[in-house]
């Protein structure tokens, strides 16, 4: 045990600590605040602490855990609201009342609760490290499958189904004369990658149901991802409709540094929205970390490590997981900060030397892995963080080193918002590293999907060339051709790329209904190009009714929307036969 020598902010350093470890957990003060170990030299250690320390006085003492920085693992994790420290906000409001109390202790799962669990070993069998040895209904959307962990093996000498918490026995093992009981939770140290047996390459979609995203620059499940964006450009409303809509089993939400009253949105959200393949409440495949701007910065980080943990536990059990984290840079803020204090010396912009690593510690954590453990399966993390840039200048530090780690980028474009152009997500300047893995995939959904594609990236393209013209010459001054060009350019921004979070029918488009609302749009392409070539003008191409038609396909609820494609498409068809008759 030791004293508090002196405290700088969230940074305190303890005397008389020797025999202490780096990244053990520490209990800082009369109030037991919760601090981990960053640096020791001889008997002083340098401790961060994760909780407000106004009020804490030098002389106070420090206690040794003798533990690092340990994740919870278990039933009751999912549909739950962390902190950072995965001290449970759900418990904390009802036991406690004012949730930020400083030092309160909490369990991370629910120490009464019992859940029902049903083997899927029996007694006499052979189990190793990561098997699956039965399982437990967490919620109606998950089931909790019940792994041996890492590092243990044996025998099975009982095993029962049965009603049981968290830490009662639910199995007993016997290696080399051993006994050892084995209850349905497991700990995890937050900052250690949990193990698997191979990586593999990403090659299925995450159907986000976000158009731009899917179609264009798809993210595969186990990639990793950013959406930088200036102020106000839809960083929060996008990542928040991923957690919504992503077609996965699991999605984790942290709140990194951002305003509160956004996480009590989510939240409050969550707990009335169904999940449309299922109709089930999206609380029953979500995790929440909160860790908003008015908590400790410190905090940041371990919130982000807590997240990924239990991404990658949910993976082991086979499943594909989502998490997005809102904001990276805000963590990244917390590093500087700490830094300051301790007087590194610092790199660019005041950043820590090691922002790059220490961002990349995060990211190269997803992964699509086959899981350590029998039955084989397959499970996935994918990792997607906001980045804001101050002034939405992307040249600064924390944007570019994530630039130098993730393989797709989402670039939201402060001229789109200002346009109202939702989401703002710049078809010019973002990229996916995954659109050739993922084109098996979405040649499943359609074996038009590359054409498609393609020659939509171009058009775009070409309409940034165009818009240059336009600007020196103006539009009148176009042949008929790059005017038409202009037009549907114009339909795939405002009737495909354009998309309301907030409409109830169009907050979500499933590839296949992507996929026939932009094929019907160049279909209008190829056939309006006839039009114009027989002699039509492009305004009175632009005046067609199946113009303002294939306008409306967004909005068109889903039991409908076959038969509305369907239709319009027969009627375009016969545009180019009732001009050449009309000849
Ligand atoms: P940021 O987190 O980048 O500061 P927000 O996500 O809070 O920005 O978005 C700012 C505003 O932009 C939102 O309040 C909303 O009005 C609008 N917005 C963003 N994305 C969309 C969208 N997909 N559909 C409709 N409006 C959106
Ligand atoms: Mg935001």
């Amino acid at each position: 045990m030791g004293k508090i020598w002196r405290i700088s902010g969230p940074v305190v350093i303890a005397e008389e600590m020797r025999g202490s470890q780096v990244y053990e957990v520490v209990d800082v003060g009369d109030d037991r605040l919760t601090g981990e170990i960053i640096g020791l030299e001889q008997d002083k250690a340098v401790i961060q602490v994760y909780e407000d320390t106004t009020g804490l006085r030098v002389g106070e003492p420090v206690v040794g855990t003798g533990e690092i920085l340990m994740v919870e693992l278990g039933p009751g994790i999912v549909g739950n609201i962390y902190d950072g420290v995965q001290r449970s906000l759900v418990t904390m409001m009802g036991d406690i009342g004012d949730f930020l109390l400083r030092g309160a202790r909490t369990d991370a799962l629910d120490r009464e609760k019992k859940w029902h669990f049903t083997p899927s070993v029996k007694a006499g069998d052979e189990v190793n490290e990561g098997d699956i040895i039965g399982s437990v209904p967490e919620t109606g959307l998950i089931e909790h499958r019940i792994m041996v962990p890492i590092g243990i093996q044996g025998k099975v000498l009982e095993i029962s189904e049965g009603d049981f918490t968290v830490e009662d026995t639910i199995a007993m093992l016997e290696y080399d004369g051993q006994k050892k009981p084995l209850t349905m939770m497991q700990r995890w140290p937050a900052r250690k990658p949990r193990i698997y047996k191979e990586r593999f390459p990403p090659e299925d979609l995450l159907v986000t149901g976000t158009r731009v995203m899917d179609y264009l620059f798809p993210l595969a499940l186990g990639g990793k991802a950013a959406i930088p964006g200036g102020f106000g450009t839809g960083k929060t409303v996008n990542l928040q409709q991923m957690a919504r809509w992503s077609q996965t089993h699991l999605n984790i939400y942290v709140g990194c540094g951002e305003r509160g009253n956004e996480m009590a949105d989510v939240l409050y959200s969550f707990k009335k929205l169904r999940d449309p393949a299922t109709d089930r409440l999206l609380q029953e495949k979500e995790i929440f970390i909160a860790n908003t701007s008015n908590m400790p910065v410190v905090a940041r980080e371990i919130s982000i490590y807590t997240g990924i943990t239990m991404a990658e536990y949910f993976r082991d059990m086979g499943y594909d997981v989502l998490l997005v984290a809102d904001s990276t840079s805000r963590w990244a803020e917390a590093m500087r900060e700490i830094g300051a204090r301790l007087e590194e010396t610092p790199g660019e912009e005041g950043f820590p030397t090691y922002l790059g690593s220490r961002l990349a510690s995060f990211y190269e954590r997803s992964g699509r892995v086959q899981c350590v453990g029998k039955p084989e399966r397959m499970g996935s993390a994918t990792v997607i963080g906001s980045v804001s840039p101050p002034g939405a200048d992307f040249s600064e530090p924390v944007t570019q080193a994530t630039l130098r780690i993730v393989d797709a980028l989402y670039s939201l474009d402060v001229a789109l918002a200002n346009k109202r152009h939702f989401p703002t997500i710049n078809w010019l300047q973002s990229y996916s590293l995954y659109s050739e893995s993922v084109d098996k995939w979405w040649n499943k959904i359609s074996p038009d999907y590359t054409d498609v594609r393609n020659r939509t990236l171009i058009i775009l393209q070409n309409e940034a060339e165009l818009e240059e013209i336009v600007r020196l010459v103006g539009p009148e001054a176009l042949p008929e051709d790059d005017k038409l060009l202009l037009l549907v350019a114009r339909m795939i921004r405002e009737d495909f790329l354009m998309q309301s979070a907030y409409h109830p029918v169009d907050t979500y488009s499933s590839p296949e209904r992507s996929h026939m609302m932009l094929s019907t749009i160049i279909k209008f392409y190829d056939l309006a190009k006839e039009l114009s070539e027989s002699g039509m003008l492009v305004s009175e191409i632009s005046a067609l009714k199946h113009v303002q038609r294939i306008s409306r396909m967004k909005d068109v609820p889903h039991e409908e929307f076959e038969k509305y494609v369907k239709d319009l498409r027969a009627d375009m068809e016969k545009m180019t036969i009732e001009q050449e008759g009309g000849m």
